[in-house]
């Protein structure tokens, strides 16, 4: 290790991109996978949406000028949307009220330096959820306290959340964070989490990731109008399509908009990424149309799985779904779900793997059609192992 580096950044791993896309090890080397393993939309812009950013970046963007570094017409954008999502006036939430970042990440980055910081803040978060808060928080020094869920429902053990936010010394917790739904469990906050959310002091930030609101159609906006101690992050990578362009955004009181503001690097969002946030915006209706389609093949498939006797599979309020192995068969539970995502790679899906279960996205209906079989199959060969 280089003398200069702090020791504690020895200690652990990135995050790994794509864990397992490398496909030049496969009995067909780089054969064509199906991505279900990153949440995100099976279907790329619409060509005549692309052209129309063609348009722009041939006609409107200079690429020797720094991007807009103040984002005003996509803040303002954002904000006609965020208010139309949940049917509040047009005047309720303004730019003022929000912040960009390169990806939701950037802001989840920008909301620990915000809080915790130099020693200032633990964070809480409930296993298993979004690994990028722990990842985030590790590289800044910020302690990482976890409590765990409910194994059937996932519900957060509330009181040892409880217990953590009273005991945990000597730095204190200052920033909870919960995906609504969560990720990788596909619930969504149910009323006992919301009401022990809701109860949590003022000087306790409350993140609430909305990263799968487009899917959910169910959000927490309407809370921010009362509590200055909460943010709500979204993301233009899942439903909206844009992965590649890494644009998230956050909308929260204006004075923590402020400090996130000061935060992050002036020119965060690169021309090409605002453009296309701006069109994926007023283009919405032909975009978020896909959603429906997507809702009914995710029943289509937890149906489908549900009856296979070896699997056990959740109820989902997003684009995957989450599952694991019936509890007979979890004796070499690790190997076991290690040797199904291996298999099902080979077979042409690329599924995430988790410490006690697996996590599917939706795709197009050809894909799920394909998941269902070959698991089915892989399934089937892993009866007949000795
Ligand atoms: C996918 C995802 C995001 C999106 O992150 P970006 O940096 O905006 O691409 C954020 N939070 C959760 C929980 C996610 O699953």
């Amino acid at each position: 290790m280089l003398p200069f580096i702090r020791p504690d950044l020895a200690d652990f791993s990135a995050y790994k991109p794509h864990p397992g896309s490398d496909t030049t090890q496969l009995p067909v080397p780089n054969q064509k996978l199906d991505r279900l393993d990153t949440n995100e939309s099976p279907y790329d812009l619409p060509p005549e949406l692309k052209q129309k950013l063609a348009c722009t970046y041939q006609q409107r963007i200079e690429t020797n000028r720094y991007p807009d570094g103040a984002h005003q017409e996509l803040k303002d954008a954002i904000a006609q949307y965020v208010n139309s999502s949940v049917n509040l006036l047009s005047s309720q939430f303004k730019a003022e009220n929000i912040s960009i970042g390169n990806g939701s990440d950037e802001l989840i980055r920008s909301l620990l330096i915000a809080s915790c910081l130099g020693g200032e803040g633990s964070i809480l978060i409930a296993q298993p959820t979004f690994s990028m808060y722990a990842i985030l928080a590790k590289t800044l020094g910020i302690p990482v306290v976890e409590v765990n869920r409910n194994e059937e429902n996932f519900e957060i053990d509330l009181q040892a959340a409880q217990t953590a936010i009273e005991k945990t010394k000597p730095i204190p917790i200052k920033t909870v964070f919960v995906v609504h739904p969560n990720s990788p469990t596909a619930n969504p906050l149910n009323a006992a989490e919301l009401r022990w959310l809701k109860g949590l002091p003022e000087n306790i930030l409350v993140v609430v990731d909305e990263a799968y609101f487009e899917f959910s159609q169910n959000s927490l906006v309407n809370e921010l109008i009362e509590k200055p101690n909460w943010v709500i992050l979204r993301t233009f990578s899942k439903a909206f399509r844009l992965a590649a362009m890494r644009v998230g955004y956050c909308i929260a009181h204006p004075e923590l908009i402020t400090v996130l503001e000061k935060i992050r690097l002036p020119y965060n969002l690169p021309s090409f990424s605002i453009a296309s946030a701006l069109i994926a915006i007023q283009n919405k209706d032909i975009l978020l149309a896909s959603i429906p389609q997507t809702l009914v093949e995710r029943d289509n498939l937890i149906l489908a799985l549900s009856v296979h006797p070896m699997l056990k599979v959740w109820k989902s309020s997003a684009n995957f779904v989450y599952l694991q192995l019936e509890k007979n068969l979890i004796n070499s539970h690790q190997n076991l779900l290690t040797f199904i995502t291996q298999e099902l790679k080979e077979s042409g899906t690329l599924i995430r793997k988790l410490n006690k279960g697996l996590r599917i996205t939706i795709g197009t209906p050809e894909e799920n059609t394909c998941t269902i079989s070959r698991l089915r199959t892989v399934l089937a060969n892993l009866k007949s192992e000795p």
